[in-house]
């Protein structure tokens, strides 16, 4: 069987922490087993659904590397929709309704009222041709319910929870289609999962719920269900209906420094068994996923912990991988140095700038001295052979320093700081003569 699968994200908003999650489970499911993997753009919502998001998904993806073999959108397959909904309507798997959501809501109330679950009472099954006549000729227009069948229960074998178990007759009908004609999410999804040949379908447990009646549309529409992934939701550092999650997107992420490898190796790990690495190379990842690997308990996104990823992944990024985000001037030497100092690419510019000059030295104190002494050993030393250790040797040799007391004042004279890149590969780059100068400037 191939493997295929599909992120669906409805274009209203940005995609955040939650989503981006699910669509690397499905891009790494297709990935690990040889599939295809294809972006879906749910836009029947033509109210809410917004061009510039459609165009922010497609580069969340691209910057994330998941990148998609094909890419529909369901605002071009109402033609498909229309074709299958008369079927099922046909079939009497699909009928009027013609309630307004005052009276559904005032049915639900005295359900629970009476310690009743609030399942649709099926009213609209009981109209007449007469009475459906009347409705419509009073300018009432019916929304389109989902017939369930309420005599098998519906059941199938998650990937990540197990055996599911539904007993549809506790369930509503769907609504599948409004008064205006647009369609709801659940039976277009259906038809395209039959359609694109979806093999896997991999999302949140939020759909759990939803799979119970797509089951059933399935069915209805003439074929065998995909397989069923649902990752236990994720939650906040601070508990489970974090604003901060829900709404963290990809573009804040990215303007956080955050590299793309450090959100992948994190998302991809969380929630299983397997511990999160910084790892580079995706195929790292992908050779241990797999849905059973996923616990079901609720995972915790921690910023922290993708910002401690992130700079590990940067200590590992060789310098072609960043070269287009550095200072103009800085190469693959000044990077290789500067980088196990990093949280964020950005600050490579600090380090650049400090190489560069000028720099801002704390007056040297009762250090003056030695930093001219400093600065006459660093004009005979040979600056083509470390430096750095014949400096300080010579120092060493001159003066009764060692320690802080003998390195520190020189960092600071050279760098302006008190930390920062091991000065032996750091010098070479300050170069000799504004190590000379800044030594004298102190
Ligand atoms: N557009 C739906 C959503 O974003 C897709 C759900 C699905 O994967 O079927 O929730």
């Amino acid at each position: 069987m191939t493997v295929v699968t599909r992120f669906a994200p409805s274009p209203t908003g940005r995609l955040h922490v939650g989503n981006i999650r699910t669509a690397l489970h499905n891009w790494m499911f297709a990935r690990a087993h040889g599939g295809r993997f294809l972006l879906r753009i749910d836009d029947t919502d033509a109210e809410r659904s917004e061009e510039r998001f459609v165009a922010a998904i497609r580069h969340d993806l691209a910057w994330l590397g998941l990148e998609a073999d094909a890419e529909v959108r369901q605002s071009e397959r109402f033609g498909l929709y229309e074709k299958r909904f008369e079927e099922l309507r046909a079939a009497g798997r699909i009928y009027p309704a013609y309630e307004t959501s005052q009276e559904l809501d005032l049915k639900r109330k005295i359900q629970l009222g009476r310690g009743l679950p609030p399942v649709y009472d099926r009213a609209a099954l009981q109209l007449t041709d007469a009475d459906r006549a009347r409705l419509e000729n009073d300018g009432v227009r019916p929304h389109w319910r989902f017939h369930l069948d309420h005599d098998c229960l519906v059941e199938w074998d998650d990937l990540v929870r197990g055996h599911q178990r539904f007993d549809p007759s506790t369930m509503s009908d769907p609504v599948v289609r409004r008064a205006d004609g647009s369609w709801l999410y659940m039976l277009p999804s259906a038809i395209d999962d039959i359609d694109m040949g979806i093999s896997h379908v991999v999302r949140g447990e939020d759909h759990v719920a939803n799979t119970a009646l797509q089951i059933q549309m399935f069915a209805a529409l003439g074929a065998a269900p995909p397989s069923f992934a649902h990752a236990a939701l994720l939650t906040g550092s601070e508990g489970k209906l974090s604003k901060r999650l829900g709404s963290l997107g990809v573009d804040q992420l990215r303007e956080m420094g955050i590299e793309p490898q450090a959100i992948r190796a994190l998302l991809a790990r969380l929630g299983t068994s397997d511990p999160v690495e910084p790892a580079v190379d995706m195929a790292d990842l992908l050779t241990t996923f797999d849905f059973g690997r996923f616990g079901r308990a609720p995972a915790r996104f921690d910023e922290g912990e993708l910002a401690q990823l992130s700079a590990r992944i940067i200590h590992q990024l060789p310098y072609g991988a960043v070269a287009d985000r550095l200072p103009a001037g800085m190469a693959a030497d000044a990077w290789d140095v500067v980088k196990p100092n990093l949280s964020t690419v950005a600050e490579a510019s600090d380090w650049w700038s400090v190489i560069e000059g000028p720099v801002d030295a704390p007056a040297a104190g009762e250090d003056r001295e030695y930093l001219a002494a400093a600065a006459d050993a660093a004009e005979v030393i040979e600056w083509g052979e470390d430096p750095w250790h014949q400096l300080v040797d010579k120092l060493k040799e001159q003066t009764a320093r060692k320690g802080k007391a003998l390195f520190l004042p020189l960092r600071r004279a050279l760098t302006g700081r008190d930390h920062g890149p091991d000065m032996a590969a750091l010098l070479p780059l300050i170069g000799r003569e504004r190590a000379i100068a800044r030594l004298r400037a102190s």
